[in-house]
């Protein structure tokens, strides 16, 4: 019988702010369906980048020892849900007593709902790129935007609790891409708006660009804010 699995690229074993309100252990997973350009996580991203994983049971073991101290664990990337396993390993995590939240693009609905169904995740993040016309350019491939959609409704609808975000990119958004996405997700419960960091991206194209200044991002978030009740920034 084959061992179930994911592949590793990177462990945190305690975080302070990546959880809501709890202490937790971050897993990053290798590998990802987008290319965003501006990704900063290039080596979960591109294999050629990638690092010999690390051993998922020794993850596991770790969070054995730490249950009851860590409350809750965050699966990231890279892009979680494209892991063949991950539910099955969310389930040996969730029977140690974790709380446990999910990052994704959303390009793998049926993953979402399904992972909710089982009630094995407490939180998604869910990262919203751009208004949907724009989504392909935003992720560096061709996105099938329907996906997109049904991943924000299942989350809207089911999930337990949940985040959207968007990492403001100067050479994919305008103050008009936040109005679109504001539609895109009107009633949602909260939506974070966060600055780019381009000391390492996925495209060389985007290395070292210009942020958005503080009062761009004001801006955004009130243009947001006409949709979706609570818009925060993470500057
Ligand atoms: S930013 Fe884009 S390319 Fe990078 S991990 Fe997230 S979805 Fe994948």
């Amino acid at each position: 019988m084959t061992k179930n699995t994911i592949s590793i690229g990177g462990f945190n074993k305690f975080s302070l702010i990546d959880y809501p309100g709890k202490t937790c252990a971050i897993i990053f997973t290798q590998g990802c369906d987008f290319r965003c350009p501006y990704c900063h996580n290039p080596e979960l991203v591109l294999p050629h980048l990638f690092e010999s994983p690390i051993s998922c049971t020794e993850v596991l073991s770790f969070l054995e020892k730490r249950k009851g101290l860590l409350e809750a664990v965050e699966l990231t990337g890279g892009e979680p849900t494209i892991q063949e396993d991950l539910p099955k390993i969310i389930k040996q995590i969730k029977k140690m007593g974790y709380l446990i939240k999910i990052d994704s693009n959303g390009s793998n609905p049926d993953i979402i709902k399904k992972l909710i169904d089982e009630q094995l995740v407490d939180y998604f993040a869910m990262d919203i790129k751009a208004p949907l016309e724009n989504y392909s350019e935003a992720c560096g491939t061709i996105v099938n935007t329907n996906k997109i959609s049904e991943s924000i409704n299942i989350i809207m609808q089911y999930a337990p609790d949940y985040e959207f975000r968007t990492t403001a990119i100067k050479k994919i958004h305008t103050k008009d891409s936040f109005r679109k996405i504001g539609l895109l997700i009107k009633g949602a419960k909260r939506y974070y708006l966060q600055n780019a960091h381009y000391d390492k991206t996925v495209s060389e194209k985007f290395k070292n660009e210009k942020a958005f200044s503080k009062e761009e991002m004001h801006t955004f978030c009130e243009e947001i804010k006409k949709n979706v009740k609570h818009c925060y920034l993470r500057i």
